[in-house]
């Protein structure tokens, strides 16, 4: 940890226990996620305590990927910790992408007050799956732009945009001419309809995950961010450090049920004996132990990769399939040593495992990113073969 990751870190971590584990019981949390009333009243007490956007730095500059692991954590302590500090998917990966690809225009129009905690944002790439559109193979995108005079026309059907109902910036992908494209567009707009937002297993991000209609959104050449055809490139750009972000978060929020857990087999007897003392108990809190612990080592060795100035594709799919795969073992272990009350809405825990199992899909499934990484393998092993 650097000095100042350190201190940021703490910070966050006594305002999330503080003033936001409170909040988990508040029925404004709902299962479409928490409303914007209840973000912007917790974000009003993050402005307040200087935990707000706490990655970001006060000349617009980003803190490092190892630094970001220490804070990150640390806001996953509760899941509405990420929302409360503005650390939060889908914010956090566009907040990254725009200031690395945006003009100084687009950081003045859509990325400060993104910064400031007062406009969510929205990720529009995935596409129904009745449609056959982009999902596990982006390249299979049907959304499609063209130029009419100075403006872009976009068209197309997306789903499971999170964020999308009551986000004020939208990153639209589209296919071109050239190939992919990326847009931002201010939202609401008349011509994107949010169709439904379907019920979800995870309740963390607000306006939940929507499926939505565009007709003929025209969009201003200069919002069109990088250029033309780019836009798998500049996808690449955020998909690393965005995959590793949720790995930070849910790491945060799988301590926290190893906490409840903890104190609840510390408690609870049966048999004649604390939980703890009964070596089928004792057993799950140690793997999970195990567990959590290669989980924190894997982020920071990707984090340290992306620090180098890699894209560090390959390993942010190892560091994805191996995080998410072991705190899904942590929050099952978690649920199941606390017996019924691990299934109640009484703890996080019970959220933890629900959110965690989402997050085995997100932002690339494990399947997919085990078979990009055979092909690596294949690629590696004919690049060296002999002749
Ligand atoms: C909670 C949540 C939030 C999301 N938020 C967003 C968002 O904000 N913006 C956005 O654009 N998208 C979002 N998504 C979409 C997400 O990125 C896709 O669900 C994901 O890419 C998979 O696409 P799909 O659902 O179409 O699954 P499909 O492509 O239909 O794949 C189904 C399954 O097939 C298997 N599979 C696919 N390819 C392979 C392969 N090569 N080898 C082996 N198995 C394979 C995998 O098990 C996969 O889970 C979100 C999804 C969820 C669940």
């Amino acid at each position: 940890m650097s000095e100042r990751s350190e201190a940021i870190a703490a910070r966050v971590e006594a305002f999330v226990r503080d003033k936001i584990f409170p909040y988990e019981k508040d029925p404004r949390a709902t299962s479409h996620g928490p409303t914007d009333e209840l973000v912007q009243e917790m974000r009003d007490l993050a402005r307040e305590a200087r935990v707000l956007t706490p990655h970001v730095l006060h000349d617009g500059g980003h803190l490092t990927q190892r630094e970001t692991a220490d804070v990150l954590i640390r806001s996953g302590l509760s899941p509405l910790g990420p929302v409360a500090v503005n650390t939060m998917a889908p914010d956090e990966g566009n907040i990254y992408l725009i200031g690395k690809v945006g003009t100084p225009k687009h950081k003045e129009r859509f990325l400060a007050p993104m910064v400031a905690g007062t406009a969510r944002s929205a990720f529009f790439m995935t596409e129904p799956a009745e449609d056959n559109g982009a999902g596990s193979d982006p390249s299979m995108m049907l959304t499609t732009c063209h130029m009419e005079g100075n403006h872009w026309v976009v068209n197309g059907r997306k789903t499971f945009i999170t964020g999308a109902q009551g986000a004020k910036v939208g990153i639209v992908m589209a296919k071109s001419e050239d190939g992919a494209c990326m847009f931002l567009v201010e939202l609401p707009d008349p011509a994107i309809t949010i169709e439904r937002v379907p019920d979800t297993i995870d309740s963390s991000m607000p306006g939940g995950h929507a499926l939505i209609r565009i007709d003929n959104l025209r969009v201003p050449a200069d919002q069109m961010l990088g250029q033309s055809g780019e836009g798998f490139k500049y996808a690449q750009i955020r998909l690393s450090p965005a995959r590793l972000s949720h790995c930070m978060r849910w790491l945060g929020a799988a301590k926290r049920a190893q906490e409840i857990a903890t104190r609840y087999v510390c408690n609870r007897k049966a048999f004649g004996k604390l939980l703890i003392d009964h070596e089928g108990v004792g057993f799950q809190l140690a793997e999970n132990l195990i567990d959590l612990r290669q989980a924190e080592l894997m982020v920071y060795w990707c984090a340290d990769i992306l620090d180098q100035g890699h894209l560090g594709t390959a390993e942010s799919s190892m560091a994805k399939v191996a995080v998410s795969e072991a705190l899904m073992r942590v929050a099952d272990r978690c649920v199941q040593v606390m017996g019924g009350t691990g299934v109640t809405g009484d703890t996080i825990v019970e959220q933890v495992f629900r959110e965690i199992r989402a997050f085995r899909i997100y932002d690339g499934p494990t399947e997919v990113h085990k078979w990009s990484l055979a092909k690596k393998i294949k690629r590696d092993f004919l690049g060296k073969a002999p002749a």
